[in-house]
């Protein structure tokens, strides 16, 4: 017995899958992370088009199987091409991708993750700026229950004015004094913007030119994703 359901997914990417089939690997606003077979997909004359490359934003009805749905019918929910008008646009783009492949997981409904991932990719489409990709991964790590300490030393409980906080450790769990250091060396200026992403005041982080400071924050929200994507691997291999 087949069964069908409707849901609303970004493709995370797509593979070959024999000759005119591809599998597209779905983030679903209610099922989670759904990998599906789009039949003739590859066929000039597709009924799918070119609906299902990553990227893509889209509402779908498909056909539950035992490990790969099928796609039955897709339809564009809103064009997220103007992500591909730039290389820069596109690296961004599969910079959310990748962290959303990263951190979902197979039928397991995310639907904050699936929310983050479509304002992500939709800001970068509409209004790209230094600090939008940087946004989505801290904003990311806040709503995956790691949110960084900002305001405290993490070893010593130093706080400002007394100490300056000139790390970042997130394993440690946040921000270090100058005697605690370890982790990242972070500025005075890539906190405050860290501060203004996760306090309420993104569009503030939004706004700032491409800077010394724009890079230091990218980088330092790559490694805490790459910090926390690892550790996650590491519980989840442990539960299966
Ligand atoms: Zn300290």
């Amino acid at each position: 017995m087949s069964e069908l359901y409707r849901d609303s997914g970004v493709v995370l990417r797509t593979y070959k899958l024999r000759e005119a089939d591809r599998i597209v690997v779905l983030l679903t606003a209610a099922n989670g992370k759904v990998r599906a077979v789009a039949k003739g997909v590859r066929k000039t004359r597709s009924k799918f088009g070119a609906r299902l490359e990553p990227m893509s934003h889209v509402r779908v009805l498909l056909v539950r199987g035992r490990e790969l749905d099928i796609v039955s019918q897709a339809e564009s929910v809103e064009p997220l091409s103007p992500m591909l008008s730039s290389l820069d646009r596109a690296s961004q783009g599969l910079a959310v991708l990748e962290a959303a492949e990263q951190l979902s997981l197979e039928r397991e409904p995310n639907p904050d993750l699936y929310r983050m991932v479509v304002g992500a990719m939709r800001a970068i489409a509409e209004r790209p700026a230094p600090l939008t990709v940087a946004g989505f991964y801290w904003k990311l790590l806040a709503s995956e229950g790691m949110r960084p300490e900002l305001d405290m030393c993490v070893r010593c409980g130093g706080t400002e004015p007394e100490v300056a906080f000139v790390a970042f450790d997130l394993g440690e769990g946040g921000v270090l004094c100058r005697s605690c250091r370890s982790g990242h060396p972070m500025s005075a200026e890539a906190l405050e913007a860290v501060r203004d992403i996760l306090g309420g005041r993104l569009a503030k982080a939004l706004a700032m030119e491409e800077s010394a400071v724009t890079h230091e924050v990218s980088l330092l929200a790559t490694h805490a994703l790459e910090y926390h994507v690892e550790r996650r691997m590491r519980t989840v291999a442990m539960f299966e």
